[in-house]
């Protein structure tokens, strides 16, 4: 390998856009309409289909689709909100954006997600809703989650953030949620540059966040648009300006095309890492559970202790090597934003947070490029 490509920048990450985006941004802008509009619309209906969900609404990232899933569960002050500890900050923020009280639980090591008995140890009768994410793409086991919460009137939100085009059950993630939340943030597969969703199976809940997004307002842009005398308007309660554009969502139309492909091609080079690191010692890499198949938004690896390098070594060996992985998912309650709750151990979530990292991979990834990762997890063992 020549000294050129040995210096070549590997990055973790990098979106899968091309001149069918472009020409899509063109015609919306050559359009006039450039806020959320006519694309918006159709990019909702899509998105439902290809989720197999009733409702979807656009929104501007999936933080803000996160706070309204709370708003119409009716979740507010006094309430406790169980959220994995090991998820983006997003995911506990979300409930104080309401009043409520993030509950920290641990989650399973193999999935890195909450489970029935993690979510059990959390739970008090404060309880009101329990955000669960399918953490780096991996689908969380939902059937079992609603089991156990459903009676107890635990009302469950699935941060799907990472995982448009996992699978769950046999059907795609999401789409057994009362209330799931998308992000298309550039650090996921489907991106509109920033962009969000939330699909429901309720009608009412789909139409007060549809409400909710535009100022609460009683009658759409899309309305008032469609009269040449517009109906006059009301603001029945304090609403949020959390739209999406036409912009974003012509983007999204084409990216929700582009998915299946973005996925495979994922899979594809995850089973490869996944083969280079059977045969090496020390190392773990997440996998599908038995219950569905993952996009691999984060293909992450676990440094054993066993390994004669800790994660943090391991990261510095990759980079000499020109490639650029992350460190795994965070730990909320590690951080001063939440550092003070009181929470139970949550070890797993200290393990995973602190022994992964996470791999590069990118749907333009070249074989030769993951050869190199390949071949630099292999002399990792000696470096
Ligand atoms: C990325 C992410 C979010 C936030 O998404 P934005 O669209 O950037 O607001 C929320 N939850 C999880 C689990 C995420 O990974």
């Amino acid at each position: 390998m020549s000294l050129e490509q040995e210096l070549t920048r590997i990055n973790v990450m990098q979106p899968w856009l091309g001149e069918e985006e472009v020409a899509a941004v063109s015609e919306v802008l050559r359009s006039g309409w450039v806020a959320q509009g006519p694309r918006v619309a159709a990019f909702e209906t899509a998105f439902a289909e290809a989720h197999g969900v009733a409702h979807a609404v656009a929104l501007s990232n999936c933080t803000t689709a996160l706070h309204l899933a709370l708003v119409v569960a009716g979740v507010g002050p006094g309430d406790e909100v169980v959220v994995p500890s090991f998820s983006f900050v997003a995911t506990a923020n979300a409930p104080t954006y309401v009043g409520a009280t993030p509950v920290f639980a641990d989650v399973d090591p193999d999935t890195g997600n909450l489970t029935p008995a993690t979510i059990a140890t959390a739970v008090t009768p404060r309880t009101r809703a329990v955000i669960a994410v399918d953490q780096g793409g991996v689908p969380l086991d939902l059937l079992a989650i609603r089991a156990w919460c459903d009676p107890l009137g635990i009302t469950v939100v699935e941060d799907a953030a990472c995982a448009a085009g996992s699978t769950a059950h046999g059907r795609p993630v999401g789409a057994g949620a009362e209330l799931a939340t998308w992000s298309f943030h550039p650090r996921k597969l489907l991106t509109t540059g920033e962009g969000g969703m939330l699909t429901t199976s309720r009608a009412d809940w789909a139409a007060r966040a549809r409400r909710l997004r535009e100022h609460a307002m009683s009658v759409s842009a899309a309305e008032r648009h469609a009269s040449v005398l517009a109906p006059p308007e009301s603001f029945d309660e304090v609403g949020f300006n959390y739209r999406m554009t036409d912009l974003q969502a012509a983007v999204g139309l084409v990216q929700l095309r582009r998915l299946p492909e973005m996925v495979a091609r994922r899979r594809e080079l995850a089973a490869r890492y996944a083969e280079a690191v059977t045969v090496l010692p020390g190392m773990r890499l997440v996998g599908d559970p038995a219950w569905g198949t993952t996009n691999f938004q984060s293909c992450w690896l676990e440094v054993l202790p066993d390994h004669p390098l800790d994660r943090e070594q391991m990261m510095e060996h990759l980079a000499a090597a020109g490639i650029s992985a992350r460190r795994g998912i965070m730990a909320a309650h590690r951080q001063p934003a939440h550092g003070e709750r009181g929470h139970a151990p949550l070890p797993v979530t200290e393990r995973l947070t602190d022994r992964t990292l996470v791999l590069p991979l990118f749907h333009q990834m070249s074989d030769a490029e993951h050869q190199r990762v390949c071949d630099a997890l292999g002399t990792a063992w000696r470096p």
